[in-house]
């Protein structure tokens, strides 16, 4: 017997080796160890065959790590595809699929732990009050009443030490009562999850859906149960209760026997939603985040494929989740740009991914968003997707729902370009801090006052390493770059003319803080970015503050954006929505159109009305006027005729290609052989460059890439057409890599 073994690494076919007679039992899906050159390595078995390959000597696996496939027959189908449409290798995907630890040389194992639980006679659930009233001892009772109380929480089974110290008692009692026959002390596996420990949020009030919310749910629920597959684009207004339908339509694949993936774009950024979804599922739901341990995803893993848990919430990579019987899959924020993943590979989409999966277990995928993508927008109009609207906000006053914010622009052109705020955000501020409501102010850039410039001759300090501008923070009065981190002092005088010019313009963050002190001493002011939130959970803290009402202002990058539902906040503000328009982007206007409105869906989503003010110095640019009458219809319309004429997505193909290396000159030779030898390959399609990358440097690499675009399939697919060049040209110059993106989202 032969086994064909993938490993984590971009080689371009598994390897094959033969199969001990004592390991017969080796599986496709299964871990094994297998010698790498002069390496041991860790596998997943991809085939298995009887036919000995055509080579001069084959070499034995080592060992077999897995009784039970880790790679289900159904995410091995998913990961068949994901290669294929991903162009990259098996082992690439398995090391998404898997939790790091076990494809690690030394991997992670299985710790043993001691639990306890009822004895059978004891299991049924009045035995708890007979117990109290027989045992004497008051430690006796507290553990009875403990280990009954797990037993509630969906734990019949507490780890010992949890026990102990929740009862306050010693194990001497855990042992008299294992003696009278009232529990068992079992060793099991070590379960090192927080995921267990976390507490139950309290139960939410039961609500009645509006009649958009039924529709939806309606339409989701006939579909699981049918056991049909079918994608829904959930298209509702910000605060419009979409979060309530998932939650419906979950409830409503558990009833069924079978289990759910919720995704959300960023757990750090999205504690209410978790705790929404905790209030109703309590410990039947797992979320994964990034704070995790490599041991607590091992267990969660664990878990999940054992079918502990009815369903999983995480980011991105949760798409993967070995939940057995899936009956829903869900994308929250579904135009989320952190769905992507950018490096290294795959480079999947988590939205398409999860629409995939929904397709091969005949179940029901609804993708969410107030601004949905462009392609899910399309798919919805062709009837790919079945469109799901909810047109206005889900909370009411006086039978009326709640209106969006009214959205003003201010023109800062004329303005000095020394303050962040105009005199017209800077009154709506001071009219809410009179009235104690809050305020969320947007500044997509981070630090202090930016964009260091001499006023002298135009010239800008750049990183060395990248080639962007530097950033000037205030706090260490220095300069950083904010793709590699590189920091240097700031200094007055110019590099390039000599004399003492450089000033910094454009507010970041933290300027905008500082402001704010100078303008509202009494003001209790967060901010939220990725310096203020570098410490792990300081988000969480962070928000709590603001949503417990004890800070009054919120400023922040788009991070200020994301889902948040708070009652009080009744005016948001766009420092500067010029930021982040400029990008050589053909998603830029989608994006910008996306952000504006997702802000000010933060405003007024309670009883009191809402405002939004823009600043910028474009007061002409269309997508403004469009997020300002929360117009998406006519936003989407046009943007997609545009889309059209130039054959970009969803009516044309796109893949791109990126070139690193550290020599300048030995980029740029093979980014053309490359490039020259895919246009080859593919006549009919549009190749374009390749190009220096728009930030050309980043880390010391050289970086360059083209982009593929193709209106119509031809005859030959373009993953076959990339992993046809990519074979050819094999052999790189030192250093050198080549990076294939299909459906590339962002510049590169
Ligand atoms: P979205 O996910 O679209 O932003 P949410 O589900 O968070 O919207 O709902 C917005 C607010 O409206 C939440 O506070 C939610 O509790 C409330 N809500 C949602 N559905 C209903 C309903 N049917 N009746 C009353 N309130 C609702
Ligand atoms: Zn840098
Ligand atoms: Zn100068």
């Amino acid at each position: 017997m032969f086994a064909e073994v993938a490993f984590p690494l971009p080689l371009p076919q598994p390897f094959v080796y033969r199969v001990p007679a004592d390991m017969s039992g080796v599986a496709v899906g299964c871990r094994v160890r297998a010698p790498l050159g002069s390496r041991r390595m860790i596998g997943v078995v991809t085939a298995l065959r009887r036919e000995a390959p055509d080579l001069e000597r084959t070499r034995d696996l080592l060992e077999a790590l897995d009784a039970l496939p880790s790679v289900s027959a159904e995410l091995f189908d998913l990961v068949r595809w994901m290669a294929d449409y991903y162009v990259c290798s098996w082992g690439e995907v398995f090391r998404v699929l898997l939790p790091a630890g076990m494809l690690s040389s030394n991997p992670a194992s299985v710790r043993m732990e001691r639990r306890v639980r009822f004895a059978p006679a004891w299991r049924h659930a009045e035995a708890a009050e007979t117990l109290r009233a027989e045992l004497r001892g008051a430690r006796q009772r507290a553990v009875v009443e403990a280990l009954a109380d797990y037993r509630a929480e969906g734990f019949p089974e507490p780890r010992q030490a949890d026990v102990l110290a929740r009862a306050g008692a010693a194990s001497s009692t855990l042992r008299s009562l294992a003696q009278r026959g009232v529990l068992e002390i079992v060793e099991a596996e070590a379960i090192r999850a927080g995921i267990l420990d976390a507490d139950t949020p309290a139960a939410l009030p039961e609500r009645t859906l509006h009649p958009a919310q039924a529709e939806a749910l309606r339409a989701v629920s006939e579909c699981i149960e049918a056991r049909r597959f079918r994608a829904f684009l959930l298209h509702g207004v910000t605060g419009s209760g979409k979060t309530e339908v998932y939650i419906e339509a979950l409830k409503q694949a558990i009833r069924q026997g079978r289990t759910g993936i919720v995704l959300v774009p960023e757990i750090a950024l999205t504690p209410q939603i978790v705790r929404r979804f905790r209030a109703h599922f309590g410990n039947r739901i797992a979320v994964l985040h990034s704070g995790m341990s490599a041991g607590e995803r091992f267990d969660t893993w664990r878990l999940l494929r054992a079918g502990r848990f009815d369903a999983v919430v995480g980011p991105r990579s949760a798409v993967l989740a070995p939940l057995p019987n899936l009956g829903l899959l869900v994308v929250d924020e579904e135009h989320g740009q952190s769905y992507k993943q950018q490096d290294p590979a795959p480079r999947y989409h988590a939205r398409d991914v999860a629409v995939l999966r929904a397709r091969m277990n005949d179940a029901a995928c609804i993708l969410g968003s107030a601004t949905p993508s462009l392609e899910s927008h399309y798919n919805a109009q062709t009837g790919k997707y079945t469109l799901l609207p909810l047109p206005e906000r889900a909370r009411r006053e006086r039978g009326q729902s709640v209106p969006l914010p009214r959205v003003r622009i201010i023109d800062l052109r004329g303005a000095p370009s020394s303050a962040s705020l105009s005199p017209g955000l800077e009154a709506a501020i001071e009219e809410r801090l009179a009235r104690s409501e809050q305020v969320i102010l947007l500044q997509n850039r981070r630090g202090y006052a930016p964009l260091p410039e001499c006023t002298r001759c135009g010239w800008s300090p750049e990183c060395p390493n990248c080639s962007i501008t530097m950033v000037f923070h205030k706090s260490g009065h220095c300069l950083r770059c904010h793709y590699c981190g590189r920091a240097e002092p700031f200094r007055a005088r110019c590099a390039q003319c000599g004399e003492t010019g450089i000033e910094v313009f454009g507010a970041g963050t933290q300027r905008v803080e500082e402001e704010l002190e100078t303008r509202f001493p009494e003001a209790r002011v967060v901010r939220m970015d990725l310096d203020a939130a570098a410490a792990k959970g300081a988000h969480e803290t962070l928000l709590r503050r603001f949503e417990e009402g004890k800070a009054d202002i919120l400023v922040g990058t788009q991070m200020v954006a994301k889902g948040f539902d708070f009652e009080r906040v009744t005016l948001v503000g766009v420092i500067n929505a010029d930021i982040g328009l400029l990008l050589p982007d053909f998603r830029a206007e989608e994006r910008a159109y996306q952000l504006l409105s997702q802000v000010a869906g933060r405003a007024g989503r309670a009883s009191l009305p809402g405002e939004a003010i823009i600043q910028t110095r474009n007061p002409d640019r269309s997508v403004l006027r469009y997020a300002r009458d929360h117009d998406y219809a006519t936003f989407a319309a046009r943007a997609l005729a545009e889309r059209r004429a130039l054959g970009y997505p969803p009516f044309g193909r796109m893949a791109g290609v990126a070139f690193r290396g550290p020599h300048a000159g030995d980029v740029a030779a093979l980014a053309r052989r490359w490039t020259e030898a895919l246009r080859q390959a593919l006549p009919a399609a549009q190749v374009m460059g390749p190009e220096e990358a728009f930030v050309s440097r980043v880390k010391k690499q050289y970086r360059y890439h083209s982009i593929v675009k193709r209106r119509r399939a031809g005859r030959m697919s373009l993953q076959k057409a990339l992993r046809t060049v990519e074979r050819d040209m094999r052999s790189l110059p030192t250093g050198c890599r080549v990076n294939i993106d299909i459906d590339p989202v962002g510049f590169f």
